[in-house]
């Protein structure tokens, strides 16, 4: 599998929308990685994590050629929070904007997420072109040949928060963004299923804090780590990334890189891709 970070950045991206902090000023100066748009990932170009308000700046920036945004069908949100479900653009799959042909895009989420698309404006012109699907913690979804399963976040606890494994042909990733350190079902699910990943990708929102309960932080991640190899899901080969990241964790990307080596990780940055 090829999981492609399409955008790497926590909510107000990097630099920020309105922010003029150290880190952001670099950003603007030295560009290149430093530039982070809001997370969203791309599995072998088919299985889609989110909906953030740069997806059509993703589209643009691939050269439609790694992610082919009309030809999408399966589409994961990890929750409803506006960097990972920008339901504006959604809108405009009514016909005036996409002719067609167009296919159903299956939508797989919280029950936050569907409230959300009821509550889009003018959706009986594009309910036609968007099917919901309730992602049911610890229940598999069967999609494009791909097994996805929902886990449940510890993060925002107005919704029920998701993030996702993916299996393929014998491969697993884990994408784990927005959480804290994982809650107890999951430990117990990952152990009771003898589940071990090829790929983790941890949420790293904090850096340089911690924090464990919302968001995580570098030393959050090595915990984390440590405690997914104790139960077999890690081992020595597994690749673990680092994403999401927020200027308030106080590192521009070169800085995040080597500490992220000196710790076995892997900073992710907009356009990587990791292959297993
Ligand atoms: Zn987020
Ligand atoms: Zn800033
Ligand atoms: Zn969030």
């Amino acid at each position: 599998m090829k999981l492609l970070y399409l955008g790497t950045a926590a909510a107000e991206g990097i630099p920020g929308v309105f922010c003029s902090c150290s880190i952001c000023r670099t950003a603007r100066e030295k560009k290149g990685k430093d530039i982070r748009t809001r997370s969203q990932a791309l599995v072998d170009g088919k299985i889609l994590f989110d909906f953030p308000p740069d997806t059509y700046a993703h589209y643009i920036a691939s050269g439609f050629t790694d992610f082919d945004l009309p030809a999408i069908r399966r589409l994961f949100i990890t929750h409803s929070h506006q960097d990972h479900f920008y339901l504006q653009d959604l809108h405009l799959r009514k016909p005036i904007f996409t002719h067609p042909p167009i296919e159903i895009l299956h939508i797989y989420g919280n029950q936050r997420v569907e409230q959300k698309l009821l509550n889009l404006q003018e959706k009986e012109q594009v309910i036609p072109y968007c099917e919901f699907h309730y992602a049911k913690p610890f229940e598999p979804i069967d999609a494009e040949g791909y097994r996805i399963t929902p886990f449940p976040a510890l993060h925002d606890q107005q919704e029920e928060c998701l993030f996702y494994a993916v299996e393929h042909e014998g491969k697993s990733l884990l994408y784990a963004h927005d959480t804290g350190v994982f809650p107890d079902s999951v430990w117990d699910y990952i152990a009771k299923i003898n589940q071990r990943f090829d790929l983790v990708s941890l949420d790293c929102t904090t850096i340089m804090d911690k924090d464990g309960g919302n968001h995580m932080g570098i030393s959050d991640d090595i915990d984390v780590r440590e405690r997914l190899v104790s139960i077999g899901g890690a081992d020595k080969k597994t690749i673990f990334v680092l994403n999401h990241f927020s200027h308030n964790g106080r590192l521009n990307h070169d800085e995040l890189c080597r500490i992220a080596v000196k710790e076995g990780f892997t900073a992710a940055y907009d356009g990587m891709t990791i292959e297993v």
